[in-house]
């Protein structure tokens, strides 16, 4: 096999797939958020209250979940959690690794 391992376009080309991940991380969280909030729309004034609440519980759990699945990406330089786990807000204000900060969407090699 010709492949060469210390190819740094290779490695550019790890950054990209990486931030493609964290795209579509991101996208599967939009769609929880939409789907939840579908949901809870589709039951406003259909169900009885115990099932609307059931519904809004079940929906906020799966954002929450969404999230934390946003969050746990990791870092394609330092490996770290490029997400600072204490704040909230840093999930769309982000725009520098929690650790090493490298820049977001960066394809740098430094
Ligand atoms: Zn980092």
């Amino acid at each position: 096999m010709e492949f060469k391992h210390h190819d740094p376009e290779e490695q550019s080309s790890n950054y990209d797939s990486a931030w493609h991940e964290l795209k579509a991380r991101h996208g599967v969280a939009g769609l929880v958020r939409g789907a939840g909030l579908f949901s809870v729309i589709l039951m406003l004034g259909n169900v009885a209250l115990p099932m609307l609440l059931l519904t809004i519980g079940c929906a906020s759990a799966a954002v929450r979940l969404s999230k934390r699945f946003v969050r746990s990406f990791r870092c394609p330089r330092c490996g770290h959690e490029f997400f600072n786990p204490r704040s909230s807000i840093d999930l769309v204000a982000a725009r520098l690794c929690n650790h090493c900060g490298l820049k977001l969407w960066s394809t740098e090699q430094s």
